[in-house]
């Protein structure tokens, strides 16, 4: 453009400058890090600032070199140029205000100064105003440089920010999936949002698979209270054995987890932190192991046995239930160790001590003090001394009988006797260690008896398991000696006209005399006995009544017959009545069948079926000793009875205790009122007889009409009649 303003050596030297300052700055730009001796910012700052110098001060000379004097059109074209370079230098070299001043100053300041030389009125204006343009540009530049300082230094820092943040983030995961526990993560639906791998580990499953779980699903809920304490703003924990839904996983964990808030507080989620304590649990059960069992044979020891003891007592005390100990010495163990060894010896204690186990309950504790002694523990036995000591005994015969087979040893077969001290404890009335020696001196009296035996420590008690002892072993035999008779306690009416009586048992003992049911037909149904007793009362009851019938006096006299809750729930007792009624070919109307009250507490449905059953046949009910029970009016009706018998405790005093009176008024009215017969026993004088009647009770047995007779003094009574 200026070639025809402009002398051409001028544009060529301007044009030679230009390239030659273009060419510097390119090397300094481009010149590689590496090959600069010095590299640090401070030098490439004045680098480039004298690049831009250079720069600035070509396209300034441009002002002097290429000035067209008298080309107005020229000139603003030259002054156009220069300014648009000053903005463009200012906004590119804003960073640096030091190149920004020094360019904009070198670019304007040579062109300003010429137009001033010019010395013409325009040209002065024009320089005037090309240096009132270059004023306002250096203030600008000043804000802008401050803004872009600004700008670039928060860039930086910001970078280096997130550099920072980075480099923490990564450390914190690698942190994570290196410790050695598992921890995870849970929103507040219960579904893992991340795992660290020892977590996944501890499942036997990967991250990918464990993340995304919602644990409302798992078999095992036992962790979720502890997990929604956590998402509840409190700290949850959980300890125990784990079993995992999705692998085969099972370990014992220790969990604690903690709520997880967001910016404001809110509770997002929660951390759970998992230790998998398998390793330390075994060996805490190890030590515990070591500490309270024996190691040969894997029973309680000594220790243990006498903390059990402590928790018996108090839970004795608490139930009134008593408890036994029974100590238990191999007889001659000692000889065995001496002849065929100590392994021998070892093998018979392990098995010994298997058998034990065998013979008691569950809860039971079966204890090795040591050497050849065991103690057997039992609770929860009855709340009578005799009650208890007969359960006692009745293990320590078992005990006996079990340990008393041959054993196997090696290709021996070997038998060993033990012999059993026992004795009871109820509450905290001895100290532990006194009961067990007392167990002890119990045992050496067994030894003393002539071994394989079992003996109490209290002589009164072990009087009393011996009477009973002989009393079951002749209470077995005395059925096949027809030992028993039936006696006969007549029934009347109003009249005192016969209808009927009750048949009692009685035992004809060889030695004893005649034993009243009262002392034997409880251990008959502790032992079961009581069930081929009842079958043969049964049976001689039917008897009785078939010979009754030819003569006129007694043909439809009915029989009444006690029946023990054992007896009435053995699953044939409907077939054996029928069978009894058949075989005798008697009419079973005749036949009365007393319940107790007892026998209504367990399984109401039950008896009700099997008292249809015997009603289809024919047979009569009465409910005996009516009114110490715990008969409910609901069932009562729902039985299918004909006569309640009231007992004869109310009837003793129905004369002397008002309120005695009262209850058989009540009795009385209610059995109306569901249209039983009313029978009121033990029936002892007139008197009772009146109130009785006065009261509406049509029935009566008692002394008064007759007590309880054989049958040729029953017979003769009703002759008299
Ligand atoms: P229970 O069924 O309540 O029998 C009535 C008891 O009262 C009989 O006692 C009888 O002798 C007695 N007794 C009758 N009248 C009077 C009286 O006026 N005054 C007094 N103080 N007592 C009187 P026993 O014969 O000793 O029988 C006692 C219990 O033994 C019976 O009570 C019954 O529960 C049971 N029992 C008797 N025989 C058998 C039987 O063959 N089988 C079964 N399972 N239990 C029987
Ligand atoms: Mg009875
Ligand atoms: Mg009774």
């Amino acid at each position: 453009m200026q070639r025809e303003v402009v002398s051409s050596p001028a544009l060529l030297v301007w044009c030679l400058l230009m390239v030659l300052a273009s060419l510097l700055r390119a090397v300094f730009v481009y010149s590689p890090q590496h090959f600069t001796v010095d590299h640090d910012a401070e030098t490439r700052l004045w680098k480039f600032r004298l690049g831009v110098i250079v720069a600035g001060a070509v396209w300034g000379s441009s002002g002097f070199l290429l000035f067209p004097a008298d080309h107005p059109q020229h000139l603003m074209f030259l002054i156009f140029v220069l300014a648009g370079m000053t903005v463009g230098g200012v906004a590119s070299f804003s960073a640096d205000l030091i190149s920004a001043v020094a360019f904009s100053v070198l670019i304007s300041l040579p062109v300003t100064l010429r137009l001033f030389a010019a010395g013409d009125n325009m040209s002065v204006a024009m320089g005037m105003a090309v240096l009132l343009y270059l004023g306002f540009m250096i203030v600008t530049l000043r804000r802008i440089n401050r803004n872009v300082v600004e700008n670039i230094f928060l860039r930086l820092e910001a970078a280096a920010r997130e550099e920072k943040l980075r480099e923490g983030n990564q450390r914190y995961r690698l942190l994570l999936s290196h410790l050695p526990v598992g921890i995870f993560h849970f929103d507040t639906d219960l579904v893992i949002t991340y795992c660290n791998d020892r977590f996944a580990d501890m499942l036997r499953s990967s991250t990918d698979r464990v993340i995304g779980l919602d644990m409302k699903q798992l078999k095992q809920q036992a962790i979720l209270p502890g997990l929604r304490k956590a998402l509840q703003g409190e700290m949850g924990y959980y300890e125990g054995h784990y079993f995992a839904t999705h692998s085969v996983a099972d370990a014992w964990i220790y969990m604690s987890c903690a709520p997880f808030p967001n910016g404001d507080g809110t509770i997002v989620g929660g951390i759970a932190i998992v230790q998998d304590v398998s390793e330390h649990k075994a060996a805490e059960e190890q030590i515990n192991n070591l500490a309270f069992y024996d190691p040969l044979t894997e029973l309680p020891n000594r220790r243990l046995l006498l903390d059990r003891l402590h928790h018996a007592l108090a839970a004795s005390a608490r139930s009134g239930k008593e408890g036994a100990l029974l100590f238990i010495d191999l007889d001659n163990f000692k000889s065995l160790n001496d002849t065929l060894g100590h392994d021998m010896g070892d093998s018979l204690l392990r098995q010994v001590g298997q058998r034990l186990l065998a013979c008691v309950h569950e809860d039971d504790t079966v204890a090795r003090l040591g050497g050849d002694e065991f103690v057997v523990m039992l609770e929860d036995l009855g709340g009578h001394d005799l009650e208890a000591a007969a359960q006692t005994e009745a293990v320590g015969e078992r005990i006996l009988a079990t340990l008393g087979q041959p054993y196997q040893l090696d290709a021996h077969e070997y038998r060993c006797t033990p012999s059993i001290g026992a004795t009871l404890f109820q509450g905290h009335r001895l100290e532990k260690e006194e009961l067990l020696k007392q167990a002890d001196i119990a045992m050496y009296q067994a030894k003393k008896a002539g071994r394989n035996t079992v003996r109490f420590f209290d002589q009164q008690m072990q009087d009393a398991v011996t009477a009973r002892v002989v009393l079951e072993s002749e209470l077995r035999k005395a059925l096949e000696k027809q030992q028993f008779r039936l006696y006969y306690q007549i029934q009347v009416d109003r009249t005192r006209r016969p209808l009927g009586a009750e048949a009692l048992i009685r035992w004809m003992h060889p030695q004893r005399g005649l034993i009243l049911p009262e002392h034997f037909i409880k251990v008959a149904e502790e032992t079961d006995l009581i069930l081929s007793i009842g079958q043969w009362v049964l049976d001689a009851a039917c008897a009785q009544i078939k010979a009754w019938q030819p003569e006129a006096r007694t043909r439809n006299l009915a029989l009444a017959v006690n029946v023990s809750a054992k007896q009435f729930r053995q699953r044939n007792f409907v077939e054996q009545v029928q069978a009894a009624v058949q075989r005798h070919g008697i009419s079973p109307v005749l036949l009365k069948l007393e319940l107790t009250e007892s026998m209504l507490l367990d399984n109401i449905e039950e008896m009700i079926k099997t008292m249809r059953a015997l009603k289809n046949i024919g047979v009569q009910f009465s409910l005996d000793d009516f009114g110490t029970g715990y008969s409910s009016l609901q069932y009562l009706k729902r039985l299918p009875l004909d006569q309640i018998k009231i007992d004869r405790s109310f009837v003793a005093d129905i004369t002397s205790d008002s309120s005695d009176g009262e209850i058989v008024g009540t009795i009385i009215a209610m059995a109306q009122n569901l249209y039983l017969d009313v029978i009121a026993e033990g029936v002892e004088t007139e008197e009772q007889r009146q109130f009785l009647l006065g009261n509406g009770c049509a029935h009566f047995q008692g002394n008064l009409f007759g007590k309880p007779l054989p049958l040729e003094q029953f017979e003769a009574l009703l002759k008299q009649e």
